[in-house]
């Protein structure tokens, strides 16, 4: 299940400018081969059937690698994690070198007797994507019948099996009227957290924008109920609420700062400070079948690129928030500003700020159009 680095990362610590420590956690995408065709996938739009993924050895090598270079979590994601017939095995050596895993899937290829295997390895956590609980809207969202049905069912297997559940779900024009009735069902499945995270716009997200993007009001709203239900829900769930940026006022801490805690194995073992950044022109990307991890962490043009604070141009170079926020997304200021140093237009000091929330306005009030799914071997032509 792949949706955006940012949802994996809690709050970014105190964390000196351009200090390099170990990373805390990778987001291992082992595959992108998925049954499910969400249009707001965060994996690229290129996928080729041919994508050579890395091998059941190369991920092991991955795992130990990993643990030296002082990586405590790993989430196993795609993609669908469990499409791999060796997701067992990976998970084993993550297990012998004392990573934590947390499993980031779909739940619809999962069956009971896997699941058990999977905990008597050693899984530490399953993180559940939903995409809305009406069976009806959820198919339509995913393009995939049944899975609400097959999702419940897992959840409740997770349960019986006495590991933690996180319920995952991407909010945006077409469910975020739900936004109450996510938060039951979540209580209700017995899940100990719950991340409501309003759309990142890149990838099939930023190629289906129009279809995805909820009014103001309907994100403030959206907001109100979660931080309603987070008084009332003390002690039952944890709520991670990720902000829709185009209305918002200050910008996220983008991966909790660039190549600060966090990175990303794609399936072909490209080793990348963030999910979107191969947008970035100049940007040379390692592969881990080439270079070991700790010298793409430690040394690599790209986890450099905008490591620290000294990359910055004004406004993010003289305030007060650089070392909170890092100047936010690399991606989103390239996409929108057409310069990557600049300030993330979800900042209210960018000049383009205004524009930023004035096209999503605009887009939010028509009707949306249809989605194109996200599929491998690219966006169709017809669109
Ligand atoms: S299509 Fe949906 S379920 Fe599959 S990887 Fe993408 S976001 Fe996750
Ligand atoms: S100017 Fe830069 S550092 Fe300051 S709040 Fe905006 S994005 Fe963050």
């Amino acid at each position: 299940m792949s949706e955006t680095l940012s949802t994996l990362v809690s709050k970014p610590g105190a964390v000196t400018s351009n200090q390099v420590d170990a990373p805390l956690g990778m987001l291992c995408e082992l595959t992108y081969r998925c049954p499910l065709q969400c249009g707001y996938c965060s994996n690229p739009l290129d996928i080729s059937r041919g994508e050579s993924e890395l091998s059941t050895k190369e991920w092991q090598s991955v795992m130990r690698q990993a643990a030296k270079l002082g990586v405590l979590q790993i989430h196993l994601s795609g993609g669908e994690p469990c499409v791999r017939a060796d997701l067992e095995e990976i998970l084993k050596t993550a297990v012998d070198v004392g990573l934590y895993t947390n499993l980031i899937t779909s739940g619809v290829t999962l069956k009971r007797k896997r699941l058990e295997e999977l905990v008597k390895i050693g899984l530490d956590h399953v993180q559940l994507s939903f995409q809305d609980v009406d069976p009806k809207n959820a198919q339509f969202i995913s393009n995939y019948k049944g899975g609400v049905e097959k999702k419940r069912e897992v959840a409740r297997w997770v349960k019986e099996l006495g590991l933690p559940l996180t319920m995952n779900v991407v909010i945006h024009r077409h469910n975020i009227e739900n936004t109450a009735a996510l938060i039951d069902y979540a209580v209700e499945i017995g899940a100990g957290r719950i991340e409501l995270a309003h759309v990142q716009y890149y990838a099939w997200a930023l190629k289906n924008r129009a279809a995805l993007i909820p009014t103001r009001e309907q994100f403030y709203q959206s907001v109100k109920v979660s931080n309603e239900a987070r008084e009332r829900l003390k002690g039952v769930l944890v709520f991670d609420v990720v902000a829709h940026d185009q209305y918002a006022v200050r910008p996220k801490a983008c991966m909790g700062g660039w190549g600060k805690s966090l990175f990303d194995i794609t399936p072909s073992g490209k080793m990348m400070p963030c999910q979107a950044c191969e947008s970035i022109p100049g940007i040379k990307i390692d592969n881990v079948r080439d270079t070991p991890l700790a010298d793409i962490w430690y040394k690599s043009n790209a986890f450099q690129m905008f490591r620290g604070t000294s990359w910055m141009k004004e406004p993010c170079k003289s305030c007060d928030r650089r070392e909170i926020d890092w100047g936010g997304c690399r991606c989103q200021a390239l996409a929108v500003t057409g310069d990557a140093r600049a300030t993330d237009p979800a900042c209210h000091l960018s000049t383009f700020h205004e524009q930023f929330a004035e096209t999503a306005e605009q887009e939010s009030r028509q009707p949306s159009p249809p989605f194109i799914y996200r599929r491998i071997g690219g966006v169709p032509e017809v669109s």
